[in-house]
């Protein structure tokens, strides 16, 4: 049975028609950057679950969560609908591995995001531990249209903060966007592009990588690291490749 509490929304902000970041307070206990968390409201006398990542720091109080609303959705049209004052419910204690105590040591991290899935990327990238262990970090954030490129005044900040470590490569697969590449991660991965306008090789001599999102992104993704030579990290086998799935 999950540990169910309140949470009050502090603030609801609409990126564009879908996607949103909810600021929440709630007396949680503490998490792991690249944790998730659930929320969930009442429905029909039933109580309606998900999980959401962390985007907030685990050094910070306030909760914030970048979510888009599916169409269609059972929880997430009810999340975007939140307002100021309103209730969630949230569990207590955070869940997931998705955290770098999972991640072997390495060189260069890597970073792929579908969409939302920048929001445990925004947390780790947030704290120092990851500036400490890694040379060069690349994020890659994959979404379809320009106005889907939320945060970028923190990306920005963070680029100003590290500019020798930080690499930072947009994806908008249905329109050109300058600065960013135009079509899909896993092509740019196959031909070369990516790792050519990083200016980094992917290996597994220095490389570890994070993938989290959409599922599809995830196992094709996978499949093009491991014809370099990556590995899915395991406890037990620790590799290069560690995972978090949206759906
Ligand atoms: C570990 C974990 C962490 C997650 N963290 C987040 C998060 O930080 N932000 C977030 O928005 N979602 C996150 N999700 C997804 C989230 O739990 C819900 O599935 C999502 O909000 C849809 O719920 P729903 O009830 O509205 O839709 P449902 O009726 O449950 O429909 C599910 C369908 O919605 C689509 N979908 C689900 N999530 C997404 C997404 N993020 N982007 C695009 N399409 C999606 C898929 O097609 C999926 O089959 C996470 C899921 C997991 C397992």
């Amino acid at each position: 049975m999950a540990d169910w509490i309140p949470a009050t929304v502090v603030a609801n902000r609409h990126w564009n028609n879908d996607l949103f970041s909810l600021t929440l307070e709630a007396n949680i206990e503490p998490f792991k950057a690249g944790q998730f968390t659930k929320l969930a409201l009442d429905m029909d006398g039933k109580r309606v679950q998900r999980a959401y990542s962390f985007v907030n720091p685990s050094t910070e109080n306030q909760i914030e969560i970048y979510a888009t609303r599916v169409a269609d959705g059972l929880l997430s049209p009810r999340l975007h609908a939140l307002e100021a004052g309103d209730e969630v419910y949230i569990t207590a204690r955070a869940n997931g591995f998705f955290t770098l105590d999972e991640v072997p040591e390495g060189r260069h991290l890597w970073l792929f995001a579908t969409g939302t899935a920048l929001g445990p990327y925004l947390s780790i990238l947030r704290e120092s531990e990851v500036w400490r262990r890694f040379r060069k970090i690349v994020l890659v954030h994959a979404v379809r249209y320009s106005a889907d490129l939320s945060y970028q005044g923190e990306i920005n900040a963070l680029k100003n903060q590290y500019p020798d470590q930080l690499v930072v490569q947009p994806f908008v697969s249905r329109e050109p966007v300058q600065g960013a590449l135009n079509g899909r991660v896993t092509h740019a991965l196959q031909d070369g592009q990516l790792e050519r306008m990083v200016g980094l090789k992917l290996s597994p001599a220095e490389s570890q990588v994070m993938l989290c999102g959409n599922p599809a992104m995830v196992k094709d993704t996978q499949t093009i690291l491991h014809k370099k030579g990556l590995e899915k990290n395991l406890r037990r086998a620790p590799g290069h490749i560690t995972t978090e799935h949206y759906w």
